[in-house]
């Protein structure tokens, strides 16, 4: 039994569905990562997890408890937001116990958290500080000790790093992950960031609008896109991708032949007409190497490799190269292509082939 379930879940705002049924198992103890372009449903979905928005219809359970028409202080769940929302007013550590106060929690108890919670989050030299004396990356540890001294059963993460520096973010992530596994506890995260979402998950859910496009681990997800939406959401520098046809075991793109590895050439067979998808790491020699003539525009050199930014026939193509690669703007060049990295889409479905 999943530990998060939501069944057949569909929210509408008036006549406008944002989320057609939606069918969502989430492990104990997994770190679960939504993510997608903005106003895919991400942030419904976790505040539908949270209480703090209606399902429309469907079925939400925590534990194995129906918590569908919960209110959010009776499911377990501690939620961090993108903006913390400290009360300036408050130390640290009367922040962090707030709601334990609130709730009238043992004093005992209440010290015992906020020392567990501070320790943890390396908060101790902290705790009599104001808000505003402390830096973004220290308040945002404070808005997660406020989830974590609750002891939830899931922590709901709604984009908490996107007002943090790129340095600050990239701290931040690990230390959000580590924490997770010492606990154990299970977490949705939601990004639309998909370097945090590949480094932080353990399943990362790749969402478009409102439905689920693809639920699988980062390699996964990277090797094996189900679709040309997940094939270029995931990567950085996008896939490249380009019509072509499958004949005589080879890729035909705009007048050039790329030879098929044996097996891929058996189980495409003569396919026609396809869509070429290949990431510009994989424009790389390789045992099965093809190569692509490129008219390049630009050369972007970023130190370990360049990007080579031009067009093949009409398409633009992007390709990663080593920085001794010879290239110069405006001169053809011919780049290797790693065949065994290749993927296919279906023109029409645009699914994996
Ligand atoms: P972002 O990354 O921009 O936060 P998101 O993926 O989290 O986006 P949501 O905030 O869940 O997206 O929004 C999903 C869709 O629902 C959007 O089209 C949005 O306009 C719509 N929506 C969200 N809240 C409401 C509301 N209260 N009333 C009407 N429409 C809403």
């Amino acid at each position: 039994m999943a530990h998060v379930e939501m069944r057949q879940v569909t929210k509408s705002f008036g006549t406008a569905t944002v989320i057609p049924p939606l069918d969502l198992d989430i492990a104990k103890g997994e770190f679960l990562v939504l993510v997608g372009p903005s106003g895919c449903g991400k942030t419904t979905t976790l505040r539908m997890l949270a209480g703090l928005e209606a399902v429309s219809s469907g079925r939400v359970s925590i534990d194995g408890r129906d918590v569908t028409h919960a209110a959010p202080g009776e499911r377990d769940i501690a939620m961090v937001f993108q903006n913390y929302a400290l009360y300036p007013h408050m130390s640290v550590r009367e922040n962090i116990s707030y709601a334990m106060r609130v709730h009238g929690t043992d004093k005992a108890v209440i010290a015992e958290r906020v020392g567990e919670a501070s320790r943890l989050l390396g908060l101790d030299p902290y705790l009599d500080r104001k808000p505003r004396n402390l830096s973004g990356g220290q308040r945002q540890r404070v808005a997660i000790g406020r989830a974590l001294v609750r002891h939830p059963q899931v922590f709901l993460f709604d984009e908490p790093l996107s007002n943090l520096d790129a340095k600050l973010r990239v701290e931040m992530r690990t230390e959000i992950k580590l924490l997770q596994r010492r606990l154990g506890t299970t977490a949705v995260y939601v990004t639309h960031d998909q370097v945090e979402a590949m480094t932080m998950a353990d399943r990362v859910v790749v969402m478009r609008a409102g439905v689920i496009e693809q639920a699988a681990d980062p390699i996964t997800l990277y090797e094996r896109p189900a679709n040309r939406f997940v094939a270029n959401f995931i990567g950085s520098p996008a896939m490249n991708f380009l019509p072509a046809r499958v004949e005589g075991g080879a890729v035909r793109v705009g007048g050039q032949v790329l030879p098929l590895p044996p097996e891929e050439a058996t189980r495409l067979g003569p396919r026609g007409q396809v869509l070429f998808g290949i990431r510009p790491e994989h424009m790389r020699p390789s045992g099965h190497q093809a190569s692509l003539t490129l008219e390049p525009q630009a050369i972007e050199p970023l130190g370990p490799h360049t990007l080579v930014l031009g067009h093949v026939g009409g398409e633009r193509v992007t390709a990663q190269v080593d920085p001794r690669f010879p290239v110069r703007a405006g001169e053809p060049c011919v780049v290797p292509v790693d065949m065994t990295q290749a993927h296919f889409f279906d023109p029409v479905t645009e699914g994996r082939l």
